[in-house]
């Protein structure tokens, strides 16, 4: 902590309860490029089919329609039967009811995802080298973005929609930290890291399989360094801005890549104004808005670990701290608060966790955004900016849109929207898994 600061540590954060529990799922929130496989886990597993037959899943009639269609995901409901006895993490080659082949993938028996397609070729044998393929190829493709010169800090793997369900790699400088997310990927996982230390060159390959949706997996949490040893101080320098980065135990693997572009983007719209960052875990784009001249950012966040890094990346950085103020609190109340103390600010972003993993939790997560959101268009002086985004799975771009217009219409303001958001593309979306889609934000102008 430092000691020029208006520091309102001071609210301990309570565990969120009843209906809206789901706000602080936070901490370890994400897998695979999904952050949506949080299913319910099924009661109903697949039948077990001839124990001796060459391994197989084998579809019900009918069921293989989404496979034809190249998603990668076969749910234990489209499952006639599993052939072979096979232990979870097993290829499988899968078939339809005639007993054509649809494609090679691996098999969890304890998921309700029972298996995800590792490729779609019969002549291809699922390998060290076919890791080694796929891996080299999401990297050549990292390298055509040319991200190099904007960060130091990229997604390099994005699991479904690089081909590699249930696995992500991200890079922090030199060190790599890499999650798993599925059986398949778990079997895998030794091969993986050879792969990535051989191809890449870390100091560090650094695995952060903790996340919540690994026990709907069958899988138990892992925390640890897998090659190598994790330097004492990891640092990401993203747009010139440095950001320390907590791998062992800070949220996802440590940093939210998937926002670059939108901080960024938060620079060119704060000059001169007040800015008001809701959930802003390590300062991101708090520190941009200071970069940007803003007038004054106040920033809140329920984690006081991530508040503490936050201020330590604003002096790392050699920003005006005078003009920054943290508050540790829940931004639900927060903003009620504010509203209260009659609070105007010019440029809201508000950047909660995920929501809706599934589009079960669509209901709920839509009541959560709506009730933030309103809130911050009321706080909203005329002609001010909202910058809202949602990383759940389980809502669409359409939706959250129709959820903003709903927040606008209770507010009494009329809203236009200025852009239209996304990951940024070290976090592509493979076209047939739409599910990959799962950051959209909207920054929005109210009218006078
Ligand atoms: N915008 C950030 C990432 C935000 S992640 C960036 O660019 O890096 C979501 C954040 O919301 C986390 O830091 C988490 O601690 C915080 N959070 C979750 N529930 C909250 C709540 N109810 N009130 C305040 N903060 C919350």
């Amino acid at each position: 902590m430092t000691s020029q600061k208006p520091k309102s540590h001071s609210t301990p954060h309570r565990p969120s309860q009843g209906n809206r529990d789901f706000r602080n799922r936070t901490k370890r929130s994400s897998n695979s490029s999904g952050e949506q496989k949080n299913m319910p886990r099924s009661t109903a597993q697949p039948v077990t089919g001839n124990a001796t037959a060459q391994p197989a899943i084998i579809l019900k009639a009918g069921r293989e329609k989404s496979l034809l269609r190249r998603h990668p995901w076969i749910f234990s409901g489209a499952v006639e039967r599993v052939d072979g006895a096979p232990l979870s993490g097993a290829t499988l080659a899968v078939r339809d009811a005639a007993g054509n082949f649809l494609a090679w993938a691996a098999y969890n028996a304890s998921s309700q995802i029972t298996a995800r397609v590792w490729s779609w070729r019969e002549d291809e044998l699922v390998d060290t080298e076919f890791f080694h393929r796929r891996i080299a190829d999401a990297l050549a493709a990292r390298s055509g973005l040319k991200l190099a010169d904007e960060s130091s800090g990229i997604r390099l793997i994005h699991a479904e929609s690089d081909g590699l369900p249930g696995l992500i790699a991200d890079q922090y400088g030199d060190v790599l930290v890499m999650q798993i997310g599925s059986a398949g990927a778990e079997r895998w996982r030794d091969a993986i890291a050879d792969i990535l230390q051989q191809l890449c060159n870390p100091v560090c390959i650094y695995e952060r399989s903790d996340s919540d949706s690994r026990g709907l997996e069958g899988l138990e949490p892992r925390n640890g360094a897998l090659r190598g040893t994790l330097p004492d101080n990891v640092e990401v320098m993203e747009h010139g801005l440095r950001f320390k980065v907590d791998v062992a135990a800070g949220q996802k693997t440590g940093f939210y890549l998937d926002q670059r572009d939108n901080r960024a983007l938060t620079e060119t719209l704060a000059r001169d104004k007040d800015v008001l960052n809701c959930f802003c875990y390590t300062g991101g784009f708090s520190l941009y808005a200071l970069r940007g001249d803003a007038k004054s950012v106040l920033s809140i966040d329920a984690s006081g670990d991530a508040l503490r890094i936050a201020e330590e990346n604003l002096m790392r950085n050699g920003l005006d701290a005078s003009r920054a103020e943290w508050l540790e609190a829940d931004v639900f109340q927060a903003l009620r608060k504010l509203r209260d103390q009659g609070r105007q600010f010019d440029l809201i972003i508000l950047d909660p966790p995920k929501f809706a993993p599934t589009a079960a939790f669509a209901e709920k997560a839509a009541r959560g955004y709506k009730d933030i959101n309103l809130l911050a268009f009321k706080l909203l002086r005329p002609g001010g900016l909202l910058a809202t985004y949602s990383c759940s799975g389980g809502i669409s771009e359409d939706l959250f849109q129709k959820i903003i217009a709903g927040a606008a219409l209770d507010a009494g303001v009329d809203a236009q929207i200025v852009h239209r958001l996304h990951a940024s593309a070290d976090h592509p979306v493979l076209l047939s898994f739409p599910e990959g889609a799962y950051l959209k934000g909207l920054v929005l102008r109210v009218g006078l």
